[in-house]
């Protein structure tokens, strides 16, 4: 698909891919070279149709970043937008070394388990799982087609947050809820932020001088959305998020693992609705429901004041974590690292050491100095007499995006299925 193609007399090899992750008012993009993995621009549109809308743009191969204000109407005419800035770098879409556009797709269900070129047929398929995933599916299929308007000749491949998961076990992957019932609805544990756990469980590996399938790893996703992943021998074994990422670890805003009955007792006490219970658990719990801050720096800055609920909504936040990392030792049964990464398991040296306090008897000692020493490289923190690496790894999405996207292009097959 991506054979060298002849301009004049010049032979140029399509090795650029755009990656796009659209949100409902944003958009987030990064054009990365494949042929060495460098970067060559990033940015990011927000409050799209808004007044306010503006867009940032970084150009990574020199030149200063850029910041336009002012109404962007819809997601066509941001990507516009930012068609424009990349062609002022001299990286224009109409390029003939842009190789393909790889799109981040939040649910892929059970059928997508494999990066997938992207025709008709696989747009109605996210279609189909709108119910599922009413918030990112419809912002990712407008992406697609807007994309897909801007270079209709250009290969577009969709990169599933779920696709990591879909090896999980049944034992798993199930609820234990009637079968027919759960069927019927699709009702069943996905997870998410898979392209993320794929992208550092291999990582990890690659720090222990092991290949994937060599070793198990926990991965300890701890951003703003939270999630953790028990992964054997590189195949995603169980997962904390569910059927939406609301299940499992506590979040910045998310409850994450609750009673099912809050909710109906809150129907019936509170006389609130599925839409406002909804809005509840997702928006307003977590550490911000809990102490009124979402951000783990705030909540570190308030606790080392003495702020008692901040140091209550701490506490929660690493009783959840420490019970998914003692869970997911009894799925593995031996493990041989434990991966944090996102923007608190990369950044927040406290949330690690108190996740990994008192662990010995686990094999998990941490080195203090090793966690306490910030960095953006891939590193060991744990003590050279621990049984159990931990390591931190941050994480790059639009890395493994657009490797993957290379990868299925190059490959000339219509899904990454061997
Ligand atoms: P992410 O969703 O991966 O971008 O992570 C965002 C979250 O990372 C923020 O809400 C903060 O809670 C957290 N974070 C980012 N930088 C730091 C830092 N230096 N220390 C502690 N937490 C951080």
């Amino acid at each position: 698909m991506t054979a060298p193609r002849t301009e004049g007399s010049v032979t140029v090899t399509a090795t650029r891919v755009l990656v796009l992750n659209s949100g409902s008012s944003s958009v987030k993009y990064q054009l990365l070279d494949m042929h060495d993995g460098s970067r060559l621009a990033a940015g990011l549109v927000e409050r799209i149709g808004e007044e306010t809308s503006r867009l940032v743009h970084t150009p990574l191969i020199g030149g200063e970043k850029r910041e336009r204000s002012g109404p962007i109407a819809d997601h066509g005419a941001a990507l516009k937008a930012v068609a424009d800035e990349l062609a002022s770098d001299g990286l224009g879409l109409d390029s003939p070394e842009l190789a393909a556009i790889g799109h981040r797709v939040v649910h892929g269900g059970l059928r997508f388990t494999e990066p997938t070129v992207i025709d008709d047929d696989v747009l109605a398929e996210v279609e189909r799982l709108v119910p599922v995933a009413p918030l990112h599916n419809p912002a990712n299929i407008i992406g697609i087609r807007t994309a897909q308007a801007l270079r209709p000749d250009l290969p577009q491949v969709a990169v599933f947050d779920t696709a990591f998961h879909t090896t999980m076990p049944e034992a798993a992957a199930r609820y234990a809820i009637d079968v027919e019932t759960a069927d019927a609805h699709r009702i069943r544990r996905y997870g998410f932020h898979g392209t993320s756990h794929a992208y550092v469980s291999r990582r990890t590996a690659e720090l222990l001088g092991k290949e994937p399938s060599e070793v198990n790893v926990i991965v300890l996703h701890l951003g703003n959305g939270a999630s953790a992943s028990a992964v054997a021998g590189g195949r995603c074994v169980d997962t904390s998020m569910g059927l939406t990422p609301l299940e499992g670890l506590v979040m910045g805003t998310r409850s994450g693992d609750i009673d099912p009955a809050v909710t109906f007792h809150l129907m019936r006490v509170a006389e609130m609705s599925a839409d406002e219970i909804d809005a509840l658990l997702n928006k307003k719990s977590g550490l911000v429901g809990l102490c009124g801050d979402n951000d783990m720096r705030e909540i570190r800055r308030r606790i080392d004041e003495g702020d008692e609920r901040a140091q209550l909504a701490f506490d929660i936040y690493i009783h959840r974590l420490r019970k998914y990392i003692g869970a997911y030792f009894a799925v593995l049964g031996r493990v041989d690292a434990i991966a944090f990464t996102a923007g608190v398991g990369e950044n927040a040296a406290p949330v690690r050491e108190a996740a990994m306090a008192d662990m010995e008897g686990f094999g998990l000692t941490l080195d203090r100095e090793r966690n306490a020493a910030r960095s953006d490289e891939a590193r060991i923190i744990s003590a050279s007499e621990g049984r159990v690496a931990v390591a931190v790894v941050p994480t790059d999405e639009e890395l493994e995006i657009a490797q993957q996207t290379f990868a299925l292009v190059t490959s000339g097959s219509r899904t990454g299925n061997p």
